[in-house]
């Protein structure tokens, strides 16, 4: 009865507020301790196996709540601000791990780092971001800057003008989540981006269906022809990656080949993949 399920849709939407409330509260503290994780996922070549790269991906180790997805609380920290100071504490992360890697003689590696659609109002973005790598002597194309596709929605001029000036410091930029939600060929005819990553939605649901799967042919020869490297994400059993390659996408991501993972054990991936 509809009283019964207002009373508990009200009581979830409450319990989401308070979860919200913890989470604002111990956010700050959180990121002093480093409660916040950065976990690997390698990035493949679909034919091969070779690891061509990572995406790093943030974890939360809360004192209260255990592991939480970011898919948790990324959002909540996009709506009050938080966000832009936890996303440089990712990329630095990153950065010192390049460099120990570089140290070690682990190079070709990309890790991919997220950036949130609000990091890219910052106008000092781009500058801040040439000083990180410089100080941890890394060069722009060894940490790839992945833009969820939202991020190109608001069709105001200072998106892509963030991403154009990422782009003139020579950073390599990867379109997240293509074909999740608002796609536009708009973006791709006007944005110098690099890479596109087709949304885990996109081949899911073009396992079982021909016409969609015309689309996606039409999406991947598109953007061979636009010189972008094509990425599948969310890449779970060996039917889609047959798929993929049937479709020529050569390169994929997701648990088939390997989780999002902590560093250490990335690493070992690394050394038993072929080379
Ligand atoms: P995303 O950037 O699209 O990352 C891919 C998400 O898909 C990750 O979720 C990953 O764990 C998940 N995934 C990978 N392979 C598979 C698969 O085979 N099957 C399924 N079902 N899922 C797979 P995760 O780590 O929970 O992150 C969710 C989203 O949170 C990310 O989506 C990204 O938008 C955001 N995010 C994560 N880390 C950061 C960060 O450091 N900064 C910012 N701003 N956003 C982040
Ligand atoms: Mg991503
Ligand atoms: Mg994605
Ligand atoms: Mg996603």
């Amino acid at each position: 009865n509809f009283g019964q399920r207002f009373a508990s849709y009200d009581r979830s939407m409450r319990e989401k507020l308070i979860f919200e409330q913890k989470i604002v509260n111990t956010m700050v503290e959180s990121l002093q301790r480093e409660e916040f994780l950065v976990y690997l996922q390698p990035k493949v070549a679909v034919d091969t196996s070779r690891i061509i790269g990572a995406e790093a991906l943030i974890r939360w180790k809360h004192p209260e709540f255990g592991m939480i997805s970011p898919a948790d609380f990324i959002p909540v920290f996009e709506k009050n601000s938080f966000i832009y100071s936890v996303d440089l504490f990712v990329w630095e992360k990153v950065c010192r791990m390049l460099r120990d890697w570089k140290s070690k003689g682990i190079t070709g590696i990309p890790v991919s780092v997220n950036v949130s659609r609000t990091d890219l109002y910052h106008e000092a973005l781009p500058e801040t971001l040439t000083s990180m790598i410089t100080a941890y002597g890394l060069s722009p194309e060894e940490l790839h800057l992945e833009i969820t596709e939202s991020a190109y929605v608001q069709n105001s001029r200072q998106l892509p003008d963030a991403i154009r000036r990422l782009k003139e410091m020579e950073f390599i930029i990867e379109m997240d989540d293509f074909g999740s939600g608002y796609s536009s060929l708009n973006t791709l005819s006007e944005l110098p981006i690099d890479v596109m990553k087709l949304d885990r939605l996109f081949l899911y649901q073009a396992e079982n269906d021909p016409r969609r799967q015309k689309v996606m042919q039409f999406v991947i020869d598109l953007a061979k022809e636009l010189h972008l490297q094509v990425i599948a994400e969310g890449v779970e059993t060996e039917d889609q990656a047959g798929l993929l390659r049937k479709l020529g996408c050569r390169y994929a991501q997701g648990f088939l080949y390997g989780r999002p993972m902590p560093e250490a054990e990335f690493l070992a991936c690394l050394a038993a993949a072929p080379k």
